[in-house]
């Protein structure tokens, strides 16, 4: 059995701050604080987690200018994190590109300074290398993009290659795209990926089309996805957009990948456009995909832990596992099975986590709770297992471990 978290951001506060994976960063806070590192090297090996999925995500341009209308706050952002360098920057259509290539390389040169430090740590760049890393117990890291925004954006009518930029992604060994984040790309249109306590903290909108879906490119782009074996994770699409990308593998037959969704609740608990309802979780059964619950009290039950407005009333010494359970439940209730449930922490990605579950040793912690209430074997599915198959048959093409680039 593997203990795999599906989606953390431990990459972003290395971008952002230049923290190192081998140190073992004190939390300071059980509440959010932007600055703490909550999943390193350390507390992989504490929470006993063999595989993270590390997310990059660069932070999207239109975030930056919706934050920052002032010139003031522009310049104290570029002082403190270099926002033209670490942010999207739209210069050429394939500079977002480039970036996120940038981004992979930082993140992989803090896990060889790790593994220059003795961590027993590395990257796996396909599902055979990442078996043999687990058969010699080390702890496996993989690649994975949040938001296409990273493929590129097409500016005044010139667009980058789409195409080739994820057949390069799949050849530095990325295995999974979640196709939207929180502004729309040139791929597919998001629904709103906030809690309402930081949209009023950033003065944001907060409104979004749900009338979008995927674009006529983005219906192209999922097809290359799924005809090389590049995951597809559905988090943060419209509900139209996701439908889409079902239908579309649906035609695939026989050749049907399992899709995911990597951090969500569940819609019949909460009813938010995030999270998946009885429908689709049936349709990620059909796929044999899996469903990523997240650490964050928003998405499992609609309030938030450290709102006044709305503040959790139960005082219940363990909200967040209470609250997986709930979400761990309903979907065994819709597909009678724990196949097709995972767990996708989120952590490191600016969320307020749980206060149980405040950073990845506290999978240690998931772990023994699971066991009290749940099957040895069902506790292994959710814990590992499921997405081990959905890596199987979702990541590459018959073990064909690159793809031709330009
Ligand atoms: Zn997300």
């Amino acid at each position: 059995m593997a203990t795999i978290d599906i989606h953390c951001h431990p990459g972003l506060k290395t971008w952002l701050f230049n923290s190192n994976f081998e140190t073992d960063h004190p939390t300071l806070s059980k509440d959010f604080l932007p600055t703490d590192m909550v999943v390193d090297y350390p507390k992989m090996v504490q929470g006993e987690v063999d595989v993270i999925l590390s997310s990059v995500y660069l932070p999207e341009s239109s975030l930056i200018k919706e934050v920052d209308p002032s010139k003031f706050v522009k310049e104290l952002l570029n002082l403190l994190f270099n926002v033209d360098k670490k942010a999207e920057n739209n210069s050429s259509p394939n500079q977002p590109f480039e970036q996120t290539l940038e981004f992979i390389n930082h993140f992989e040169n803090k896990i060889e300074l790790a593994q220059q430090k003795n961590c027993n740590v590395c990257i796996a760049r396909n599902f055979t290398e990442m078996e043999n890393l687990l058969e010699e117990k080390k702890k496996v890291i993989l690649h994975s993009i949040e938001g296409a925004h990273s493929l590129g954006r097409a500016i005044d009518g010139n667009t980058p290659d789409y195409f080739d930029n994820i057949n390069k992604l799949f050849n530095r060994g990325v295995c999974l795209i979640t196709l939207a984040h929180f502004y729309e790309n040139d791929i597919v249109a998001p629904v709103i990926g906030m809690p309402p306590s930081v949209i009023k903290k950033l003065k944001l909108s907060g409104e979004r089309d749900s009338s979008l879906g995927l674009t006529p490119v983005g219906e192209e782009v999922v097809k290359h996805m799924l005809d090389i074996g590049m995951i597809i994770d559905l988090t943060h699409c419209t509900r139209k957009a996701r439908d889409k990308v079902f239908e579309i593998n649906n035609n695939r037959g026989a050749k049907k990948r399992p899709l995911v969704f990597t951090h969500v609740g569940f819609w019949g608990i909460f009813d938010h456009p995030m999270n998946p309802d009885k429908e689709e979780i049936n349709k990620i059964k059909d796929c044999n995909g899996t469903v990523g619950i997240i650490f964050y009290n928003y998405y499992l039950m609609g309030k938030e832990e450290d709102d006044p407005l709305t503040p959790i009333i139960d005082f219940n010494p363990e909200p967040g596992i209470k609250y997986i359970f709930d979400t761990i439940d309903k979907i065994h209730n819709i597909t009678g099975t724990y196949d097709n449930i995972s767990i996708g922490s989120d952590l490191d990605g600016f969320t307020d986590p749980p206060d149980d579950l405040y950073n990845l040793a506290r999978f240690k912690f998931l772990k023994e709770k699971l066991i009290e209430k749940y099957e040895p074997d069902d506790v292994g599915k959710i814990l590992g297992d499921n997405m081990l198959r959905v890596l199987r048959s979702g990541w590459g093409n018959n073990n064909q471990q690159e793809v031709k680039t330009i």
